[in-house]
């Protein structure tokens, strides 16, 4: 394992919950670290607990007049005016509703990119993981799907102020990265790259293969919106071109990239159909970027991801499987059939609803192909073409 990799985790991050039956469940986080703990990958010692980040820091994304709403929807019982206000900063919506503490609990996940971030530009560390960020529709005034303060932005905003890095921003969210997005479009040092099933037909409906920044950021914001029923083979297609010509034209310092693993087939909330291949391909081939093209300085987020028993922490475990050099993902390409531990099954079977998978990647050999898969493919093939067309 490289010992200079970073694990951000606190439990206590699993508090960013709006209510019971919210699809957004943090109890993924304790599911990847102990099925990492089992699967012997994740020594204390690359363990680091997030710092909350301070106001100062928020407001270098969001505006005052927010973080202020936030702060007061956050008491255990706000006042009358306060919740009437709530509309306005989109935190009284099913999707994003406000919940008490919520303003405590999401300062830590911002922090915790924050502080990946100054791990790996400092130089203490080559990558850092935080799973409990990666909360990218937050806007600067509003919050949006799931996302109450973008910790995705903020943590690039500081990579440009305290380090003045150039950041390429990655984000594999089966939704478009629209918060990110927007609070650089017009900004030459940061580059937002997202590849999302198209906004057609899902949330947040941006994302067009058209949006390419404004004014001196144009040319900066890449998107490679993919058909519903996208299969591995076409999304990993269009991810790898597009996305190494991004690295090439824009020589980052530093790439954070976010891991929604929403695009995987048997997410309740979106239409694309790839497997675990996917998660295991993508980081692999961010990791070798990072070391191409900017010193290995690579930032990983977590993201969407609602099957949390059959798909989250199987697809986050094998990025912290690859990001860390840990010797069990290069098993894996020589035995595809590898089996999750069976200590992990046994605890958490009874709790899933669903049969769980007994092997890290998925049998799609037995999985029957999409029909349409000819079309589909062509489809992203055009896509891919337009969105390299500046590149
Ligand atoms: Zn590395
Ligand atoms: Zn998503």
């Amino acid at each position: 394992m490289n010992s200079k990799t970073m694990f951000m985790y606190d439990e206590n991050e699993t508090g960013y919950r709006f209510n019971d039956t919210h699809p957004f469940n943090q109890k993924r986080l304790v599911l990847t670290v102990d099925l990492l703990r089992k699967a012997g990958a994740l020594p204390d010692s690359f363990l680091s607990a997030p710092a909350s980040a301070s106001k100062e820091q928020l407001l270098t994304v969001h505006s005052a007049e927010y973080v202020q709403a936030v702060e007061a929807l956050s008491l255990p019982s706000p006042d009358v005016l306060t919740v009437q206000a709530a509309g306005k900063y989109g935190l009284d919506t099913e999707d994003t509703p406000f919940f008490p503490h919520m303003h405590e609990v999401t300062s830590m996940l911002v922090g915790g990119s924050i502080g990946a971030v100054e791990a790996v530009l400092s130089g203490t560390k080559e990558h850092a993981l935080h799973l409990g960020g990666g909360l990218h529709h937050a806007l600067p005034s509003k919050g949006a799907g799931f996302c109450v303060y973008n910790d995705a932005a903020v943590a690039i905003e500081y990579a440009k102020r305290v380090y003045g890095a150039r950041v390429l921003y990655i984000d594999t969210d089966v939704h478009h990265g629209d918060g990110v997005q927007w609070t650089f479009y017009t900004d030459p040092d940061v580059c937002t790259f997202s590849i999302h099933e198209t906004g057609k037909y899902l949330f947040p409906g941006t994302g067009a293969v058209n949006e390419r920044g404004d004014g001196n950021g144009f040319g900066k914001a890449i998107n490679v919106p993919v058909e519903p029923f996208t299969e591995d083979a076409s999304w990993l297609e269009c991810f790898e071109e597009v996305l190494e010509k991004t690295v090439a034209r824009f020589q980052p310092d530093l790439i954070v990239s976010q891991h929604g693993c929403d695009a995987h087939a048997f997410d309740p909330l979106a239409h694309i159909h790839c497997s675990m291949e996917v998660y295991r391909a993508m980081p692999r081939f961010i990791h070798r970027l990072a070391h191409e093209h900017c010193g290995g300085r690579w930032v990983a987020l977590g993201g969407g991801g609602y099957d949390i028993w059959r798909v989250v922490p199987r697809a986050w475990s094998l990025l912290w499987l690859e990001l860390s050099d840990h010797p069990l993902i290069r098993e894996l390409e020589r035995n595809p059939g590898l089996a999750l531990p069976p200590s992990w099954l046994e605890a958490w079977k009874p709790y899933s609803e669903e049969a769980l998978p007994h092997t890290w990647l998925d049998p799609i050999n037995s999985w029957t192909p999409m029909p349409r898969r000819e079309e589909i493919v062509s489809k992203n093939r055009h896509t891919k073409e337009l969105a390299m067309m500046y590149l």
